[in-house]
């Protein structure tokens, strides 16, 4: 279902793949409809339950809660029209009942059931749902935790305080504010009040001191025996320890706290605020504050020429110099056919490219070795382009490691770890870097490798760069300025390479933004001022250009309906989303708010290593083209070559020409 399936007379395409709330951890989205039947194949947390107690271990098995898990499934293709997943909530509810029971059986005393939907908008939805499911589910079960996170409960806390549950989890990092108002919904009741005071999202170390008084504050109302100390959410989103890493500092390292870290921070604080006379854990607070201190004074230590910078920046910087129509006037100087195919910017990161970036870190072969070696892949991508007769041609991008992790090591202001591998999906890592002071330019980054590119052919070559909200996004963001302000010095920086790009003659400039999406806060009423920020970025980073030079902006697994204008607002002169998989909803937004500048939806899908045949992206086109216009229609592929194989890529590719093909002549 994850990599869809091409052999053996099978021909089935991979199922679509969602960002897990706002972060950058993937799920492959369940499609149902009435003919789903559920089924307990293999009772995963049971297994692992029953092994953690043979090792003499109880733990409390964690499962993710039905109303979630329907709310973010989705209708299949043979649904009926109007279906919604959680109308098969009371098909569902029996077998959750049957794994619930089993553990229950095995004797575990407790279970998380994760509800993070509660922490948004939707939730307020799932009332009824939410209390007939949980009235439905907790005699069968052992003691429920119900667990939100990644944001507040907000009104949902009136229904959530009523659920017939014994304990409610609630996210105080990314919901601080939410103490007061559940300590007194439950204070009346039973519940067990489990406090999410040690972030699982970002890696500084928690302040004892406010964890301690939120703690405080809650056992004066509920006493001691009804409160829990635990991370906010999952550590999944943070790397495994700080014990391996030896290239940080010892000043850097006394900042953060990693998953291991935090684990232990859990226990320091759960101990003193059970009030502990512990000489280690007194020790331990004692510790704490003395870092915290020290970060605090780091942090006044802020590079002045970037704090003016961004103070004086003025309003015509964040605006292109002409309208769009006047642009794309100035821009047939490209010389692109109508239909321009191009791609989203990486070619297939090899083994041998990997090998060679090993080799570099160990010094196994010199600087120069290493860039004559990417140039060799720079200019096979090149050759390759011309040969198969793609029109907007990239350079690849063989020598990034990673799209965010390769411009933050240029960049003043941020810190690396050595091993901090994060799950993106399946068996996909990510390794973010951390900002942690004032972030600026050291010297042009990408320019000699486009400038290289596009000595070697005729065609226009298009430069490629990670935008400033996606550079934030990914990487582990400072605690103590506003992610807007980061944003900014990141799109200062940004304008600086995009300038010097278009002076070295590069006349295409794309800036990849497929974090905006993600970004978006949980809660509406929280999105306009983000949007304001994103976009404004944006177009500090591109706005600087001429006419001529033809700014490119690409999202992945976006869905816009609801935050389009601010997709219209960043003014790119072409944009590509990932549509391939995502039915047409997406493009008729396009065409329902009269976007007016060039679009390329990606024809066909990346994630697997399935070659579309011809046929199958002519069609796609032309479903495309009963919606956008066709003057304004880029043809490319979806994202993500970079993890797929040179033989899938050259016949898809092939594959995606002769489709362009076919469209001009039909059109
Ligand atoms: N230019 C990047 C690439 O092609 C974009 C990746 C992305 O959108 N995630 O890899
Ligand atoms: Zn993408």
């Amino acid at each position: 279902m994850a990599r869809g399936r091409q052999a053996e007379g099978v021909d089935v395409p991979a199922s679509e793949m969602k960002k897990w709330f706002d972060s950058n951890y993937h799920f492959v989205v369940p499609e149902l409809d009435n003919n789903t039947a559920f089924k307990l194949n293999y009772n995963k947390p049971l297994e692992e339950f029953n092994e953690a107690k043979a090792a003499g271990i109880a733990t409390r098995p964690v499962v993710l809660g039905p109303i979630t898990y329907l709310a973010l499934a989705k209708a299949s293709k043979e649904a009926e029209a109007g279906f919604e997943p959680i109308s098969l909530l009371s098909k569902l509810l029996p077998v959750y009942k049957q794994l619930l029971t089993e553990l229950k059986s095995a004797g575990a005393e407790w279970v998380q059931i994760d509800e993070p939907i509660l922490v948004m908008d939707k939730g307020a939805d799932f009332e009824d749902k939410f209390a007939s499911a949980y009235a439905e589910l907790s005699p069968a079960a052992p003691k429920i935790m119900l667990t939100t996170y990644y944001g507040r409960l907000d009104s949902n806390l009136k229904f959530v305080a009523k659920l017939p549950v014994a304990g409610i989890h609630i996210d105080l990092d990314r919901g601080a504010e939410q103490l007061d108002a559940t300590v007194s919904a439950v204070t009346s009741g039973s519940y067990v009040l489990s406090l999410g005071v040690v972030s699982g999202r970002s890696i500084w170390k928690t302040d004892f001191a406010a964890a301690i008084k939120a703690a405080e504050k809650a056992i004066s109302a509920v006493g001691q025996d009804r409160v829990i100390i635990a991370t906010s959410s999952t550590l999944l989103h943070i790397p495994v320890t700080l014990a391996s890493e030896n290239k940080l500092t010892a000043e850097q390292k006394d900042w953060f706290s990693f998953a291991y870290e935090k684990a232990s921070e859990v226990a320091t604080i759960a101990a003193v605020a059970s009030g502990s006379q512990d000489a280690q854990v007194a020790a331990a607070l004692e510790a704490n504050r003395s870092s915290i201190a020290k970060r605090r004074a780091f942090e006044k230590n802020s590079d002045d020429s970037i704090r003016k910078r961004v103070a004086s920046i003025t309003p015509e910087q964040y605006e292109r110099k002409s309208p769009f129509s006047t642009r794309r006037e100035a821009q047939k100087k490209l010389n692109l056919p109508k239909f321009p195919t191009t791609t989203i910017g990486s070619f297939p990161q090899t083994k041998e490219i990997r090998q060679a970036r090993a080799k570099l870190t160990k010094g196994e072969i010199s600087e120069a070795e290493y860039d004559k070696f990417i140039e060799k892949e720079i200019e096979n991508a090149v050759r390759f382009q011309e040969r198969i007769g793609l029109d907007l041609l990239v350079h690849g991008e063989p020598e990034r490691n990673d799209m965010v992790q390769y411009f933050g090591e240029r960049l003043d202001g941020f810190v690396f770890t050595q091993n901090g591998w994060v799950q993106s999906y399946g068996s996909r890592y990510v390794r973010p870097p951390i900002v942690v002071s004032d972030v600026s330019r050291k010297g042009p980054i990408t320019v000699r490798w486009s400038k290289y590119a596009q000595s070697l052919t005729s065609k226009p070559m298009k430069g490629m760069l990670t935008g400033p909200v996606t550079i934030l996004n990914w990487s582990f963001p400072r605690a103590d300025i506003p992610r807007a302000l980061q944003a900014q010095q990141l799109a200062l920086a940004l304008r600086d390479e995009v300038c010097d790009l278009e002076a070295a003659g590069i006349a295409a400039i794309q800036v990849d933004e497929p974090a905006v999406r993600e970004g978006l806060p949980l809660r509406r009423a929280d999105w306009d001022p983000y949007l304001k920020w994103a976009t404004s970025t944006f177009k500090l980073a591109t706005a600087g250009v001429r006419d001529e030079t033809q700014t490119h902006s690409h999202f992945c697994y976006s869905d816009f309906d609801d935050i389009f204008p601010s997709i219209q607002a960043l003014d790119a002169d072409v944009i590509s989303i990932e549509a391939s998989k995502s039915d047409m909803k997406l493009l008729n937004t396009f065409k329902r708010y009269g976007y007016s500048n060039q679009i390329g939806p990606g024809v066909y899908d990346v994630h697997s290593p399935r070659v579309p045949p011809q046929p199958e992206i002519s069609q796609k086109m032309k479903d495309m083209l009963d919606i956008l216009d066709q003057q304004l229609f880029f043809v490319n592929p979806d994202c993500g070559l970079k993890t797929r194989g040179w033989k899938e890529t050259e016949a898809s590719l092939i594959n995606l020409v002769e489709a362009a093909k076919w469209a001009r002549q039909q059109y």
